[in-house]
C-alpha cells in the first residue's frame, strides 16, 4: 500500500482535477482493489474520516469513509463502546433519499488545509453503491457524521467543495494565518 499525495486547492493544476465532474469507475478489479487500499492509507495517515478518488487525481466515482468508534468513559476508568468503527468503500455512490431538515456543524477537507466552517448538511440520506465485490448496497437513512461524511464526499465527485456551501466566506476559519 502506498500513501498517495493529497491534491490541494493552493496548487492551480490540483484545482482543476477536483473542479471536474467524475465518470462512473471503469477501473479493473486489481487497479481498483489497489486504488481503494492507498486511499485508506492515505487517509489514515493524515486521521481523515473521508476520502474522495479525485482528491488524489482518479477521477471516477468512487469514495472512502471510515468513521472512528464511539466509546464512553465510565466511572471504573474503563471503556465501553457505544457503536463501532464504520468502514465504507463505494463504487459509484448516489443519494436516493434525504431528509427535509439539516443541520449546521464544522467541516473541513483534506484538499483545504487548515480551513474550516460550518456547513448545513441534510440531517440524513439514503445512499446506494456498490461494494470491491460489486454488490449493490443501500445505507438507510445514515445520520450523524457518515451522513455529513457522505454529502461531502458525494459532492466531491461532482467537483463541488465543502466551501461552496458557505454563503459568507468571512466565516470560513483559516489556521494557516492564525
Ligand atoms: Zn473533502
Amino acid at each position: 500500500m502506498t500513501v498517495r499525495r493529497i491534491l490541494s486547492i493552493e496548487n492551480s493544476d490540483d484545482l482543476s482535477i477536483l473542479r471536474q465532474v467524475c465518470t462512473p469507475v471503469t477501473l479493473t478489479k486489481g487497479h481498483l482493489t489497489t486504488l481503494v487500499d492507498d486511499m485508506f492509507e492515505t487517509m489514515d495517515a493524515v486521521e481523515g474520516v473521508g476520502l474522495a478518488a479525485p482528491q488524489v487525481g482518479v477521477t471516477q466515482r468512487l469514495v472512502v469513509i471510515r468513521i472512528p468508534a464511539r466509546s464512553e468513559k465510565r466511572k471504573d476508568g474503563s471503556y465501553v463502546e457505544l457503536e463501532p468503527e464504520q468502514t465504507y468503500a463505494m463504487i459509484d455512490p448516489v443519494i436516493t433519499q434525504t431528509s427535509e431538515s439539516t443541520i449546521n456543524a464544522t467541516e473541513g477537507c483534506l484538499s483545504l488545509p487548515g480551513r474550516y466552517a460550518h456547513v448545513k448538511r441534510l440531517s440524513w440520506v439514503t445512499c446506494e453503491y456498490r461494494d470491491l465485490k460489486g454488490r449493490n448496497l443501500r445505507i438507510r437513512r445514515a445520520t450523524g457524521l457518515l451522513a455529513r461524511a457522505i454529502q461531502h464526499e458525494v459532492d466531491h465527485l461532482n467537483g463541488v467543495l465543502f466551501i461552496d456551501h458557505v454563503s459568507d466566506p468571512s466565516t470560513i476559519e483559516d489556521i494557516r494565518t492564525s
